[in-house]
């Protein structure tokens, strides 16, 4: 299993000690089983093939073979290039608008709302920001509603307007209301579809023509596995966002997608969700994802 990749590491590379004059092929046979491992965790092939021979090219130039723990060593490439991986360092938002608009897209289900309500929350007291919520859901009206509780839950007000069917005017009437009403951050949570279609897409490229924001974010489910790939290229193809937020990894998931999206689109991952409540969201920090990763 993927949780226990170092585990499993350090069993192959036991296996070579003492061996005296040991071979790239041993080395092969260890980094099969990385690449096992990735495929496990739903890394899309072409990664975790490309991910591999890196670790082996390592693995051969640091001599990995001849030191006392190998398994250590090849533990600490593997969770090198991991990191580097998915990102480096952990980038922040950019809050530098006055006021700072942040367009929240992705699919129905993904965890915009939560998440907005979560990023609100951490702006307001994390980062003393006076932030306002604005609901340009036109189609489900419990989509507004849901938008109002996440807001009275941490007394953050959410501009929204059930007489307006036009998300692009709903989103400029929200971002003038914030200017008016001294907001300094204005998070926009968008509709989402089940499923990646255009007129979605049309929507929320409009919408991010009328108030040209700061920073575009992406919201995915990271149970979703490769669907969360294909969904984040295709979102990414239409709006070339700025950021993803990785949804849902308190669940039962065993990370590939942070992986894979960030490979697949090069964009930051900047924040996590760990929970339905709103104080369950994190920095991404890279290293730490690949600590989970490899148990
Ligand atoms: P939206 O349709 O994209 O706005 O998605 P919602 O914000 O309504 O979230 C869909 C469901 O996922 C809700 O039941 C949320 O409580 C749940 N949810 C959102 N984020 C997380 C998370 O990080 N962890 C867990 N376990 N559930 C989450």
């Amino acid at each position: 299993m993927f949780d226990n990749l170092s585990d499993k590491l350090d069993k192959a590379m036991h296996v070579l000690r003492g061996h005296g004059q040991i071979t790239e092929i041993n080395v092969a046979e260890t980094t099969k089983e990385i690449r096992r491992a990735l495929l496990d965790a739903d890394v899309n092939f072409k990664i975790a093939k490309e991910f591999t021979n890196t670790v082996r090219d390592k693995a051969i130039g640091q001599n990995v073979l001849t030191t006392l723990q190998p398994g250590q060593l090849m533990t600490k490439i593997v969770k090198d290039e991991l990191t580097e991986l998915m990102g480096g360092d952990a980038e922040g938002i950019d809050l530098s608008g006055n006021p700072s608009v942040i367009l929240m897209s992705g699919l129905q289900g993904s965890g915009k709302t939560t998440f907005s309500g979560k990023l609100a929350n951490f702006l307001k007291t994390k980062k003393s920001k006076n932030p306002l919520l604005v609901a340009c859901d036109v189609y489900r009206p419990a989509a507004i509603d849901q938008l109002h509780v996440v807001g009275d839950q941490i007394g953050v007000p959410v501009y929204s307007d059930k007489e307006n069917s036009d998300p692009v005017s709903l989103a400029q009437a929200g971002v003038a209301h914030a200017k008016a009403n001294g907001h300094n951050v204005v998070i926009i949570d968008t509709a989402g579809r089940l499923a990646v279609d255009e007129a979605m897409m049309t929507e929320i490229a409009n919408i991010r023509n009328a108030v040209t924001p700061q920073e575009v974010l992406f919201v995915v489910d990271a149970m979703t596995g490769q669907d969360a790939v294909n969904t984040a290229k295709a979102f990414n193809e239409v709006l070339d966002f700025d950021g993803v937020i990785l949804t849902k990894l308190d669940g039962d998931t065993r990370g590939g997608a942070a992986i894979s999206i960030k490979s697949v689109v090069n964009k930051p991952i900047k924040f996590i969700g760990t929970g339905e409540k709103m104080d369950a969201i994190d920095i991404f920090y890279p290293s730490r994802m690949a600590d989970r990763i490899l148990g």
